[in-house]
């Protein structure tokens, strides 16, 4: 299927499946099992992992794109299996041939579904501050310790895990590996947790107790490569959150302008009114510059190109984009902005995560100066 086609039958997905559903699936806050399942018919779960182990093998700008175009629709879809993607992508890049066979085809069918377990209750962006522990004990490891935010959690049954194999070693990240974690005696799901939005997705708290993970499961075969091995799927995640962003930055347009062409005070529709003039031009201004950012990122991964900057950028405008646009769409909507039968307030609850996931804003500032300063010594 040509590029053209699989965009194709998104939007007719999303038009059919997805846009009569979103509205009372959001509130009542319900995993969208049917569609999930036309997802998997797609191959949405497979989407950007290589055609050899039964994947679609899309190229990342393409990938940016459906993201784009679900998020536009309901973003909480894309969480389903962005992150799913993202545990892919680090088994793609770095797994072992027998982990790659045994998994990338369950993965791409979505017969095995699942995400990345890397945040724990006591740290985030700190990640080499991580507690949860593997210790060798014969040929398993034994997992103790809990992991939170974890997308994907309940209804999941494979996860990324970010674990200390090594309490001891300087510098920190030398005792962090990865394991490939299947729920099974010992993996539990202590709660899930209730969010502002993001909703129909499944956020839970997942708690180890001397859970066992054979040592073949280590990802790549090599202790101490975790931290490296999560940065590496973090690339795709950033563009796939800048794409989320687009998505939000978009709807929040697309609805503003025709409820400015509607909506009417003081003999004329609200379109005409020049403040009303200004914040459409500077939505459409920012969405515009946030896709080409999302592009830039997405054709340089594609080349097998450094990208964590761009990437970086590209998540930075474009959230940031999606959560100014969300708030000035409210404003354009006047007192409906603030209803819950309009779409906007939606957006507003949804666009605040993409500043926060994927790694915050701060850090992604952070990122990117850092590498301005490597890519320029003096
Ligand atoms: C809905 C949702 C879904 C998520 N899904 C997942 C998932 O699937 N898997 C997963 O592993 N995690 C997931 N997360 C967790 C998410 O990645 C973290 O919340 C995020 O990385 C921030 O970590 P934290 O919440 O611990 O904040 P902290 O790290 O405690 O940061 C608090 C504040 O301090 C700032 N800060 C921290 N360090 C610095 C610094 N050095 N300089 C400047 N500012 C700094 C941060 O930017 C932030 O503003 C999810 C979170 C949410 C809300």
């Amino acid at each position: 299927m040509t590029d053209t086609l699989i965009l194709d039958a998104i939007d007719a997905f999303l038009a059919r499946d997805v846009a009569p559903h979103v509205h009372a699936l959001e509130h009542d806050d319900i995993y969208p099992e049917a569609i999930v399942a036309r997802m998997r018919e797609l191959g949405l779960f497979g989407a950007t992992i290589g055609t050899a182990y039964g994947g679609l093998g899309l190229p990342c700008a393409t990938y940016a794109d459906i993201v784009e175009r679900i998020a536009r629709v309901w973003m909480s879809l894309t969480g389903i299996f962005n992150s799913h993607l993202i545990m892919s992508a680090i088994v793609q890049r770095n797994g072992t041939e027998a982990q790659k066979q045994e998994f990338l085809p369950r993965f791409a069918s979505g017969e095995l579904r699942g995400g990345l377990a890397l945040t724990e209750p006591d740290c985030g962006t700190d990640l080499q501050a991580i507690r949860v522990t593997a210790r060798r004990e014969g040929d398993k490891y034994v997992v103790n310790g809990t992991k939170t935010w974890i997308s994907n959690g309940i209804y999941g049954s494979c996860f990324a895990l970010l674990v200390k194999t090594d309490l001891t070693t300087e510098p920190r990240h030398r005792g962090m590996s990865m394991l490939l974690a299947e729920k099974g005696p010992g993996f539990s799901v202590s709660r899930k947790l209730e969010k502002l939005g993001y909703k129909g997705i499944d956020s839970a708290e997942l708690v180890f107790q001397d859970y066992r993970v054979p040592e073949d499961r280590l990802i790549g075969g090599i202790e101490g490569r975790g931290l490296q091995h999560a940065l590496s799927g973090l690339e795709l995640g950033r563009i796939n959150v800048a794409a989320r962003g687009v998505g939000i930055a978009q709807a929040a347009l697309d609805e503003s302008l025709r409820y400015a062409q509607v909506r009417k005070t003081f003999g004329q529709p609200i379109a005409q009114h020049q403040a009303i003039q200004l914040k459409l031009a500077d939505m459409a201004t920012r969405t515009e510059a946030a896709r080409l950012l999302v592009h830039r990122a997405a054709e340089m991964y594609d080349r097998g190109d450094r990208c964590d900057m761009e990437a970086g950028m590209a998540k930075l405008f474009a959230s940031e984009a999606a959560l100014e646009n969300a708030t000035e769409a409210m404003r354009v909507h006047g007192g409906y902005g603030y209803s819950t039968e309009f779409t906007v307030e939606r957006l507003y609850r949804d666009a605040p995560l993409l500043v926060i996931g994927e790694g915050t804003n701060e850090l992604q500032r952070i990122i990117i100066a850092r590498q301005l300063v490597a890519r320029n010594p003096v």
